[in-house]
Protein backbone atom coordinates (compact mmCIF):
# COMPACT_ATOMS: atom_id res chain seq x y z
CA UNK A 1 0.00 0.00 0.00
CA UNK A 2 1.07 3.71 -0.84
CA UNK A 3 2.63 6.04 2.24
CA UNK A 4 0.56 9.14 2.09
CA UNK A 5 3.62 11.73 3.38
CA UNK A 6 1.78 13.77 5.65
CA UNK A 7 3.61 17.40 5.14
CA UNK A 8 1.62 18.78 7.62
CA UNK A 9 2.02 16.67 10.38
CA UNK A 10 6.00 15.67 9.61
CA UNK A 11 6.05 20.25 9.40
CA UNK A 12 4.57 20.39 13.05
CA UNK A 13 6.87 18.29 14.60
CA UNK A 14 9.68 20.28 12.34
CA UNK A 15 7.94 22.72 14.37
CA UNK A 16 7.48 21.50 17.70
CA UNK A 17 11.80 20.79 17.57
CA UNK A 18 12.30 24.23 16.66
CA UNK A 19 10.11 25.53 19.31
CA UNK A 20 11.85 23.62 22.00
CA UNK A 21 15.22 24.95 20.32
CA UNK A 22 14.14 28.61 20.84
CA UNK A 23 13.47 28.08 24.41
CA UNK A 24 16.58 26.69 24.51
CA UNK A 25 18.43 29.39 22.89
CA UNK A 26 16.54 31.67 25.04
CA UNK A 27 17.64 30.39 28.06
CA UNK A 28 21.19 30.13 27.17
CA UNK A 29 21.68 33.56 25.11
CA UNK A 30 19.21 36.15 27.02
CA UNK A 31 17.39 36.80 24.23
CA UNK A 32 15.23 35.15 21.20
CA UNK A 33 16.43 34.48 17.64
CA UNK A 34 15.11 37.02 15.53
CA UNK A 35 13.99 37.09 11.95
CA UNK A 36 13.53 40.18 9.75
CA UNK A 37 11.16 39.64 6.58
CA UNK A 38 11.40 42.16 4.09
CA UNK A 39 8.39 42.82 1.44
CA UNK A 40 8.74 45.17 -1.55
CA UNK A 41 5.57 46.20 -3.08
CA UNK A 42 2.29 44.49 -2.55
CA UNK A 43 2.09 41.61 -4.88
CA UNK A 44 -0.80 39.95 -2.94
CA UNK A 45 0.65 36.17 -3.07
CA UNK A 46 4.08 37.76 -1.63
CA UNK A 47 1.80 39.38 0.92
CA UNK A 48 0.33 35.84 2.06
CA UNK A 49 3.50 34.09 2.23
CA UNK A 50 4.90 36.80 4.29
CA UNK A 51 2.13 36.77 7.00
CA UNK A 52 2.49 33.17 6.74
CA UNK A 53 5.83 33.27 7.96
CA UNK A 54 6.02 36.07 10.32
CA UNK A 55 2.75 33.63 11.80
CA UNK A 56 4.71 31.09 11.97
CA UNK A 57 7.80 32.61 13.51
CA UNK A 58 5.73 34.17 16.39
CA UNK A 59 3.98 30.48 17.18
CA UNK A 60 7.77 28.90 17.95
CA UNK A 61 8.85 31.65 19.99
CA UNK A 62 11.08 33.66 17.36
CA UNK A 63 11.01 37.79 17.41
CA UNK A 64 10.14 38.66 13.96
CA UNK A 65 10.01 42.22 12.09
CA UNK A 66 8.57 42.78 9.17
CA UNK A 67 9.89 45.62 7.05
CA UNK A 68 7.60 46.76 3.94
CA UNK A 69 9.46 49.04 1.32
CA UNK A 70 6.82 51.24 -1.60
CA UNK A 71 7.02 49.01 -4.92
CA UNK A 72 8.46 51.59 -6.51
CA UNK A 73 12.18 51.48 -3.74
CA UNK A 74 15.35 51.89 -5.39
CA UNK A 75 18.17 49.43 -4.91
CA UNK A 76 19.77 51.68 -2.92
CA UNK A 77 17.13 51.81 -0.04
CA UNK A 78 16.36 48.09 -0.75
CA UNK A 79 20.63 47.78 0.10
CA UNK A 80 20.57 50.36 3.15
CA UNK A 81 17.80 48.40 4.42
CA UNK A 82 19.33 45.41 4.70
CA UNK A 83 23.14 46.87 5.34
CA UNK A 84 21.54 48.23 8.72
CA UNK A 85 19.64 44.29 9.56
CA UNK A 86 23.44 42.89 8.40
CA UNK A 87 24.95 45.31 11.23
CA UNK A 88 21.87 44.49 14.24
CA UNK A 89 23.02 41.66 16.23
CA UNK A 90 19.86 40.82 17.38
CA UNK A 91 18.74 40.07 13.68
CA UNK A 92 19.89 36.54 13.35
CA UNK A 93 17.79 35.95 9.90
CA UNK A 94 17.03 37.68 7.01
CA UNK A 95 14.33 37.20 4.22
CA UNK A 96 13.53 39.68 1.29
CA UNK A 97 10.57 37.89 -0.62
CA UNK A 98 10.96 37.20 -3.48
CA UNK A 99 10.11 37.88 -6.50
CA UNK A 100 11.69 41.52 -6.67
CA UNK A 101 9.75 44.17 -8.78
CA UNK A 102 11.34 44.38 -12.16
CA UNK A 103 13.62 47.43 -11.66
CA UNK A 104 15.35 45.82 -8.58
CA UNK A 105 18.36 43.30 -9.33
CA UNK A 106 17.44 40.19 -7.15
CA UNK A 107 20.92 38.50 -7.76
CA UNK A 108 22.37 42.21 -6.16
CA UNK A 109 20.34 42.24 -3.14
CA UNK A 110 20.90 38.14 -1.98
CA UNK A 111 24.96 39.06 -2.21
CA UNK A 112 24.09 42.30 0.09
CA UNK A 113 22.30 39.92 2.79
CA UNK A 114 25.12 38.53 5.18
CA UNK A 115 25.74 35.05 4.07
CA UNK A 116 25.59 34.22 8.27
CA UNK A 117 22.16 35.77 8.19
CA UNK A 118 20.99 34.19 4.90
CA UNK A 119 18.20 31.81 5.96
CA UNK A 120 17.02 31.20 2.90
CA UNK A 121 20.54 29.52 2.06
CA UNK A 122 20.95 31.05 -1.57
CA UNK A 123 23.83 33.27 -1.07
CA UNK A 124 26.55 32.24 -3.43
CA UNK A 125 28.47 31.47 -0.61
CA UNK A 126 25.88 28.95 1.27
CA UNK A 127 25.55 27.89 -2.32
CA UNK A 128 29.02 26.60 -2.40
CA UNK A 129 29.47 25.23 0.50
CA UNK A 130 26.07 23.15 -0.24
CA UNK A 131 27.87 21.85 -3.34
CA UNK A 132 31.13 21.24 -0.87
CA UNK A 133 28.68 19.38 1.50
CA UNK A 134 29.46 21.76 4.23
CA UNK A 135 26.56 23.59 4.71
CA UNK A 136 25.10 25.24 7.54
CA UNK A 137 22.56 27.43 5.73
CA UNK A 138 20.60 24.93 3.29
CA UNK A 139 17.43 26.25 0.99
CA UNK A 140 14.21 25.57 2.78
CA UNK A 141 12.41 23.38 0.13
CA UNK A 142 14.75 21.20 -0.35
CA UNK A 143 15.74 20.70 2.92
CA UNK A 144 12.05 19.68 3.75
CA UNK A 145 12.41 17.21 1.05
CA UNK A 146 15.00 15.57 2.67
CA UNK A 147 13.14 15.61 5.68
CA UNK A 148 10.05 14.03 4.18
CA UNK A 149 12.35 11.18 2.52
CA UNK A 150 14.04 10.22 5.86
CA UNK A 151 10.67 9.50 7.06
CA UNK A 152 10.08 6.92 4.53
CA UNK A 153 13.85 5.79 4.04
CA UNK A 154 16.28 4.77 6.79
CA UNK A 155 19.16 5.18 4.29
CA UNK A 156 18.80 6.86 1.04
CA UNK A 157 22.38 5.12 0.56
CA UNK A 158 23.02 4.15 -3.23
CA UNK A 159 19.37 4.90 -4.09
CA UNK A 160 18.83 6.34 -8.33
CA UNK A 161 17.53 9.59 -7.54
CA UNK A 162 15.89 11.92 -10.50
CA UNK A 163 15.39 15.58 -9.78
CA UNK A 164 13.09 17.07 -12.46
CA UNK A 165 14.13 20.87 -12.67
CA UNK A 166 17.49 22.90 -12.07
CA UNK A 167 16.37 25.89 -10.28
CA UNK A 168 18.57 27.79 -8.06
CA UNK A 169 16.50 27.57 -5.18
CA UNK A 170 14.79 23.94 -5.35
CA UNK A 171 16.34 21.67 -8.36
CA UNK A 172 20.13 22.22 -7.81
CA UNK A 173 20.01 22.17 -4.46
CA UNK A 174 17.67 19.44 -3.84
CA UNK A 175 20.17 17.60 -6.66
CA UNK A 176 23.43 18.29 -3.67
CA UNK A 177 21.41 17.06 -1.12
CA UNK A 178 21.04 14.31 -2.60
CA UNK A 179 24.22 13.41 -3.32
CA UNK A 180 25.51 14.04 0.46
CA UNK A 181 23.16 11.31 1.17
CA UNK A 182 24.56 8.76 -0.92
CA UNK A 183 21.96 8.81 -3.86
CA UNK A 184 23.46 8.48 -7.79
CA UNK A 185 21.41 11.61 -8.80
CA UNK A 186 20.48 12.78 -12.73
CA UNK A 187 19.21 16.36 -12.85
CA UNK A 188 16.69 16.34 -16.05
CA UNK A 189 15.42 19.52 -17.48
CA UNK A 190 13.17 20.99 -20.27
CA UNK A 191 16.37 20.36 -22.78
CA UNK A 192 16.64 16.29 -21.14
CA UNK A 193 15.65 14.07 -24.22
CA UNK A 194 13.54 11.00 -23.12
CA UNK A 195 12.69 12.24 -19.45
CA UNK A 196 10.48 9.58 -19.36
CA UNK A 197 13.27 6.83 -19.46
CA UNK A 198 15.15 8.22 -17.16
CA UNK A 199 12.43 8.98 -14.62
CA UNK A 200 11.42 4.96 -15.06
CA UNK A 201 14.25 3.97 -13.40
CA UNK A 202 14.73 6.02 -10.39
CA UNK A 203 13.85 4.80 -7.21
CA UNK A 204 13.59 8.39 -6.00
CA UNK A 205 11.64 11.41 -8.11
CA UNK A 206 11.15 14.49 -7.44
CA UNK A 207 8.98 17.01 -9.69
CA UNK A 208 10.88 20.61 -9.40
CA UNK A 209 9.19 21.60 -12.61
CA UNK A 210 6.25 24.31 -12.49
CA UNK A 211 4.22 22.36 -14.95
CA UNK A 212 0.15 21.04 -13.38
CA UNK A 213 0.46 17.33 -13.38
CA UNK A 214 3.21 16.71 -15.91
CA UNK A 215 4.71 13.54 -14.25
CA UNK A 216 2.34 10.24 -15.52
CA UNK A 217 2.33 6.74 -14.12
CA UNK A 218 4.11 5.76 -17.32
CA UNK A 219 7.34 7.93 -16.02
CA UNK A 220 7.26 5.87 -12.36
CA UNK A 221 9.11 3.04 -11.39
CA UNK A 222 6.80 0.37 -9.38
CA UNK A 223 8.03 0.87 -6.00
CA UNK A 224 9.64 4.56 -6.58
CA UNK A 225 9.06 7.77 -3.68
CA UNK A 226 7.71 10.41 -5.11
CA UNK A 227 8.03 13.80 -3.75
CA UNK A 228 6.16 16.88 -5.61
CA UNK A 229 7.32 20.49 -5.52
CA UNK A 230 5.07 21.80 -7.52
CA UNK A 231 2.55 23.99 -7.12
CA UNK A 232 -0.05 25.34 -9.50
CA UNK A 233 -3.33 26.73 -9.64
CA UNK A 234 -5.54 26.10 -12.22
CA UNK A 235 -9.62 25.36 -13.76
CA UNK A 236 -10.97 22.25 -12.97
CA UNK A 237 -14.95 21.61 -13.36
CA UNK A 238 -15.39 25.40 -12.62
CA UNK A 239 -13.44 25.28 -9.74
CA UNK A 240 -10.16 26.84 -8.79
CA UNK A 241 -7.60 24.07 -7.37
CA UNK A 242 -4.02 23.61 -6.32
CA UNK A 243 -2.11 20.78 -8.26
CA UNK A 244 1.35 19.59 -8.21
CA UNK A 245 3.75 18.95 -10.99
CA UNK A 246 2.96 14.95 -10.72
CA UNK A 247 -0.50 13.98 -11.41
CA UNK A 248 -1.34 12.18 -8.26
CA UNK A 249 -4.57 9.88 -9.29
CA UNK A 250 -2.36 8.53 -12.06
CA UNK A 251 0.97 8.40 -10.09
CA UNK A 252 -0.09 7.04 -6.70
CA UNK A 253 -0.84 3.52 -7.14
CA UNK A 254 2.39 3.03 -8.57
CA UNK A 255 4.19 4.66 -5.39
CA UNK A 256 5.34 3.49 -2.42
CA UNK A 257 5.35 6.72 -1.05
CA UNK A 258 3.81 9.77 -2.34
CA UNK A 259 3.32 13.50 -1.14
CA UNK A 260 0.20 15.31 -1.92
CA UNK A 261 -0.60 18.77 -3.12
CA UNK A 262 -1.90 20.46 -0.55
CA UNK A 263 -0.53 19.35 2.36
CA UNK A 264 2.92 17.68 1.11
CA UNK A 265 6.19 20.09 0.09
CA UNK A 266 4.35 23.10 1.09
CA UNK A 267 3.92 23.13 4.91
CA UNK A 268 7.52 21.84 5.41
CA UNK A 269 8.92 24.93 3.72
CA UNK A 270 7.95 27.72 6.15
CA UNK A 271 9.17 24.97 8.80
CA UNK A 272 12.66 24.61 7.76
CA UNK A 273 12.72 28.03 7.76
CA UNK A 274 12.11 28.27 11.16
CA UNK A 275 14.45 25.46 11.71
CA UNK A 276 17.35 27.48 9.62
CA UNK A 277 16.38 30.77 11.71
CA UNK A 278 17.07 29.04 14.98
CA UNK A 279 20.56 27.33 13.39
CA UNK A 280 21.83 30.42 11.98
CA UNK A 281 21.00 32.26 15.70
CA UNK A 282 23.08 29.44 17.56
CA UNK A 283 25.94 30.11 14.89
CA UNK A 284 26.31 33.65 15.44
CA UNK A 285 25.86 33.53 19.26
CA UNK A 286 28.33 30.84 19.68
CA UNK A 287 31.16 32.88 17.24
CA UNK A 288 30.07 35.88 19.24
CA UNK A 289 30.91 34.15 22.88
CA UNK A 290 34.23 32.83 21.03
CA UNK A 291 35.20 35.89 19.89
CA UNK A 292 34.08 37.54 23.96
CA UNK A 293 36.46 34.75 25.14
CA UNK A 294 39.62 35.68 23.35
P1 LIG B 1 11.55 27.32 -12.07
O1 LIG B 1 12.59 28.22 -11.57
O2 LIG B 1 10.57 27.80 -13.08
O3 LIG B 1 12.28 26.01 -12.63
C1 LIG B 1 11.56 25.03 -13.30
C2 LIG B 1 12.49 23.98 -13.80
O4 LIG B 1 11.71 23.01 -14.50
C3 LIG B 1 13.53 24.50 -14.79
O5 LIG B 1 14.79 23.96 -14.49
C4 LIG B 1 13.02 24.05 -16.16
O6 LIG B 1 14.04 23.67 -17.05
C5 LIG B 1 12.28 22.78 -15.78
N1 LIG B 1 11.21 22.52 -16.76
C6 LIG B 1 10.26 23.37 -17.19
N2 LIG B 1 9.50 22.78 -18.12
C7 LIG B 1 9.98 21.54 -18.27
C8 LIG B 1 9.62 20.44 -19.09
N3 LIG B 1 8.59 20.51 -19.95
N4 LIG B 1 10.35 19.32 -19.00
C9 LIG B 1 11.38 19.24 -18.15
N5 LIG B 1 11.78 20.23 -17.33
C10 LIG B 1 11.07 21.37 -17.41
O7 LIG B 1 10.66 26.74 -10.87
P2 LIG B 1 11.02 26.47 -9.32
O8 LIG B 1 11.13 27.76 -8.64
O9 LIG B 1 12.10 25.47 -9.21
O10 LIG B 1 9.64 25.81 -8.86
C11 LIG B 1 9.18 24.61 -9.41
C12 LIG B 1 7.79 24.33 -8.88
O11 LIG B 1 7.87 24.20 -7.47
C13 LIG B 1 6.77 25.44 -9.10
O12 LIG B 1 5.48 24.84 -9.29
C14 LIG B 1 6.79 26.22 -7.82
O13 LIG B 1 5.56 26.89 -7.58
C15 LIG B 1 7.00 25.12 -6.84
N6 LIG B 1 7.64 25.54 -5.58
C16 LIG B 1 7.08 25.09 -4.44
C17 LIG B 1 7.65 25.41 -3.23
C18 LIG B 1 7.03 24.88 -2.00
O14 LIG B 1 7.26 25.41 -0.92
N7 LIG B 1 6.26 23.80 -2.08
C19 LIG B 1 8.80 26.20 -3.17
C20 LIG B 1 9.39 26.61 -4.36
C21 LIG B 1 8.79 26.27 -5.57
P3 LIG B 1 15.05 24.76 -17.71
O15 LIG B 1 16.03 25.09 -16.62
O16 LIG B 1 15.68 24.02 -18.84
O17 LIG B 1 14.21 25.92 -18.12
Amino acid sequence: MTVLINGKLISQQVIDKTAEEVTAFDERFGLAPGLAVVLVGEDPASQVYVRNKVKRAEEVGIRSLEYKLPADSSQAMLNDLIQTLNADPSVHGILVQLPLPNHLNEEEVLLDIDPAKDVDGFHPLNVGALACGEASLVPCTPMGCMIMLEHVHQDLSGKRAVVIGRSNIVGKPMAALLLQANCTVTIVHSRTKDIESICSQADIVVAAIGRPEMVKASWIKPGATVIDVGINAIERDGKRKLVGDVDFADVEPVTSAITPVPGGVGPMTIACLMKNTVQAALDQELKRQAFLAQ
